[in-house]
């Protein structure tokens, strides 16, 4: 037996023939959403509970090869596929999909791994719950994933990142140890804080079987509005006002560049937008104990202030949850929008909010020095800090020769600026392949090299997702 045929019959006597993939297109599971990466997997392999991924591990161990964990697979930046090698598997967690319990005096839920996002949210929701973690990958993408990219979204700016509505998890180890810290505590101080160190690793320090997960009451009412605003500034003054006059009833404050929404219109043009163009547009999202009138009532005497200050130029409130919706519409259509117009180069930063304005004009001023002409799709959670700054080719320009020519250029000033402002290189998408050697730039040595000890600590041999986020070798 060749030394594959030995690893492919013991992974099938450990998932069963049915779940042990090495034929056919594999390509769902081999190229990312963007399709920027193309790898070649050894098998894809599906194990469906804690015991399987355990025995999967293990037989890699035996055999040395290395594993790359995928959920969704909707991750951007370069992670959750195999390399090109052809000697890697691919453990892909979809089939550990069961929500293992809710308990709803405590507020926890814990879920498999695998479980869909969205049927997490619609699990809690049948209980009167809410699972508040958003993300337009929602349909797609696994709670494991958003553990291991510590996933962000349009509600951090109330619930905060995927980190913080994790309270345990439940790990298979380099090893092929399972480690149970499934624990719906949110007191526990008993040392090192293991479940932190998987959230946010990329699938490079353990496989995430498990999680135990923060749930809140569902709000009575949740309204949305969208504000036409003449320029950065005006934007964070608008947030300053609603997170005064809103408290934590400001679950989200999204902002659009005008290009961005014009992709929107041209390749979405079905989809309606209330608001004539304008610079910038905002999307506020307001969430209510009381009623919906009463959250329309706070929503017009906030947008009136705006509007005496200047701080706005129009505005519209959605009347009904279809049209709630359909301005969520409008942001969340703006990834698959600039994804068919062509690929560009992106950039999911983050810097302090009071420094925005300062940031997007310092760094549109320069790319436009550098690449006259050049188009930016600029949108984000802008109450969070975090921009999806993208830069698009030129009209006339082939996206390919411009992500060819200019990418390490565009990096250097996107970048350059980004720190200069004291801000990061990964807000929430994570460093994968595609920041991984930014980071070694970024990053601190000191820092760098705890990174590296903790990864020689749980996976010394370096077979989980190996060239991620750190380069091994
Ligand atoms: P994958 O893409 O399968 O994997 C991502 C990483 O996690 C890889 O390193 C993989 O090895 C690792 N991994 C996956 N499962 C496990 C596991 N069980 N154990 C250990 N490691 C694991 N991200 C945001 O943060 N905010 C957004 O607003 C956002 N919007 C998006 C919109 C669109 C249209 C798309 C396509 C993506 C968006 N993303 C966003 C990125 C992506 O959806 C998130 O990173 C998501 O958390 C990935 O989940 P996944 O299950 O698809 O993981
Ligand atoms: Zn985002």
């Amino acid at each position: 037996m060749s030394l594959n045929g030995g690893l492919v019959w013991a992974l099938t006597q450990a998932v069963g023939p049915a779940h042990v993939l090495t034929d056919g297109d594999l390509s769902a599971f081999e190229v990312d959403w963007r399709k920027r990466w193309f790898g070649k997997a050894l098998a894809v392999v599906r194990p469906g509970s804690t015991a399987e991924v355990a025995a999967v591990v293990q037989a890699c161990k035996a055999h040395g090869t290395c594993l790359v964990p995928q959920g969704g697979n909707t991750g951007l930046v370069g992670a959750s596929g195999p390399d090109a090698s052809g000697t890697q598997v691919v453990l892909s967690l979809g089939r550990m999909n069961r929500v293992r319990g809710i308990d709803a005096a405590n507020l926890t839920m814990t879920v498999d791994a695998g479980c869909v996002l969205q049927a997490v949210q619609e699990a809690a929701a049948a209980q009167g719950l809410l699972f508040p973690l958003s993300l337009a990958a929602e349909g797609s993408c696994t709670i494991g994933g958003n553990l291991a990219t510590n996933a962000g979204g349009t509600q951090v700016l109330r619930f905060g990142n995927a980190r913080e509505l994790c309270l345990g998890l439940e790990v298979v180890t380099a090893d092929g140890d399972v480690w149970d810290g499934l624990s719906g505590l949110r007191k526990d101080n008993t040392g090192y804080d293991l479940r932190d160190l998987f959230i946010g690793s990329e699938g490079t320090l353990g496989i995430i079987t498990g999680a135990t997960l923060k749930l809140y009451p569902q709000p009575a009412a949740v309204t949305t509005a969208l504000a036409a605003v003449p320029s950065m500034g005006s934007a964070v003054g608008l947030l300053q006002l609603a997170q005064a006059r809103l408290g934590p009833g400001l679950t989200g404050f999204e902002v659009m560049g005008e290009f961005a929404l014009g992709l929107v219109r041209k390749h979405f043009p079905q989809l309606p937008q209330p608001l004539p163009p304008a610079p910038w547009t905002v999307l506020l999202e307001q969430s209510d104990c009381e009623s919906a009138e009463h959250a329309t009532a706070l929503f017009e005497a906030l947008l009136e202030a705006a509007l005496e200050r200047g701080l706005i130029t129009d505005a519209a409130v959605a009347a009904s949850t279809q049209q709630s919706n359909n301005l969520w519409h409008l942001r969340e259509s703006i990834p698959l929008a600039q994804s068919l117009e062509g690929l560009n180069i992106k950039h999911d930063i983050s810097v302090p909010v009071s420094k925005i304005p300062a940031f997007v004009a310092a760094t549109d001023a320069a790319l436009e020095r550098a690449f006259p002409g050049v188009r930016l799709v600029d949108f984000g959670h802008l109450g969070d800090g975090n921009l999806h700054y993208n830069v698009q080719a030129p009209m006339g320009q082939a996206a390919a020769d411009f992500l060819r020519d200019c990418e390490k250029a565009v990096n250097a000033i996107v970048y350059d600026a980004v720190c200069a402002q004291g801000g990061s290189i990964s807000a929430e998408h994570g460093i994968g392949m595609l920041k991984r050697d930014e980071l070694v730039k970024r990053k601190s040595p000191v820092a760098l090299q705890m990174m590296r000890a903790i990864k020689q600590a749980l996976d010394p041999a370096g077979r989980l997702n190996p060239g991620r986020v750190l380069q091994t070798d």
